[in-house]
């Protein structure tokens, strides 16, 4: 497993995905198979999202490089995921900001929150990684606010609790748009108390957010 995950590493650095050595080396030490159902396990190197449980996804590594790379993480950082599907993501950003950094990441599905605290246990990530059920939308504001905020699910428009949680100086980046056809990944970069900087990176497919100030149910 650790040759092929070396392999897809350098498969995303020469597709240029990967740019700097945090995320080359994060990716590199995250084994994103102990993320994956047991039945999903030896596809964890393919670089596609993968079917989880409750009709949920992992996201696609060239997916995830992306999102490290865009929020430009430091050590130390405190950052919140929206979206926490097994736990994959928020340990390869754990691992970038390092132990004196704190991932909080909301999941909706309580399935899916128990089987990423486990997952998060088992490989070592749970001192600096901590997940919270509930609706992601409304943000968690009982931490903030955050030097970084990121969705790995698409919601119509920007929740208003997630920009007001930002720090001043932070970056948000979250996905767009529900139909698949539509979807585009913004970053929000929060100028002052009241002025925020928005980037449109381009298309992506991300499954919808479900919440008050998201999608419905
Ligand atoms: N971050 C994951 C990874 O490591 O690959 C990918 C997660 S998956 C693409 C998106 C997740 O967002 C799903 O598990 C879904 O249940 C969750 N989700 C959708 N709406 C949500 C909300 N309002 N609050 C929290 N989680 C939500």
């Amino acid at each position: 497993m650790k040759k092929n995950r070396e392999d897809l590493v350098s498969k995303l650095i020469d597709r240029d995905y990967i740019k700097t050595k945090p995320v080359e080396d994060a990716m590199k030490k995250v084994p994103r198979e102990e993320f994956m159902t047991p039945e999903t396990k030896n596809y964890a190197y393919l670089d596609r999202p993968i079917p989880l449980e409750n009709g949920q996804t992992i996201s696609a590594p060239h997916m995830v490089a992306i999102i490290c790379e865009i929020l430009a993480l430091e050590k130390g950082m405190k950052v919140l995921e929206i979206g926490t599907g097994f736990g994959y993501n928020a340990a390869v950003v754990a691992e970038i900001i390092g132990p004196e950094g704190h991932v909080y990441t909301i999941e909706r599905i309580e399935n899916l929150k128990n089987i990423s605290e486990q997952n998060l246990k088992r490989t070592g990530y749970s001192k600096n990684v901590t997940v919270i059920f509930g609706d992601g939308t409304k943000g968690y504001k009982e931490e903030s606010p955050y030097d970084r905020i990121y969705a790995t699910a698409s919601a119509p428009k920007i929740p208003e609790p997630l920009k007001e949680q930002l720090k001043i100086g932070g970056r948000l980046l979250s996905p767009i748009g529900r139909d698949t056809s539509v979807q585009e990944l913004l970053c929000l970069n929060r100028v002052s108390e009241n002025e925020y900087k928005s980037y449109n990176l381009g298309g992506v497919v991300f499954v919808p957010m479900i919440g008050e100030h998201g999608w419905l149910e």
